[in-house]
């Protein structure tokens, strides 16, 4: 499977949530998430914020 973004390559993983475990396909390239969990990202958006905060905290690490 192709990432529709990049074109990158796509493999299978399975997260585990509060809501229980959910089958997602992620590009290795960019990072993109595509299938259920942007379904339940709708429905359930804590995995995003949790992913984004890490996010954030690196930045602040990186800049000093
Ligand atoms: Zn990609």
């Amino acid at each position: 499977m192709q990432c529709p973004r990049c074109s990158g390559m796509m493999v299978y993983e399975q997260i585990f949530t509060s809501q229980g475990g959910l089958d997602i396909s992620r590009c290795v390239h960019c990072g993109d998430v595509v299938d259920s969990v942007v379904i339940s990202n709708r429905e359930h958006p804590s995995y995003y914020i949790k992913k984004v905060f890490r996010g954030c905290n690196t930045i602040a690490r990186i800049s000093g």
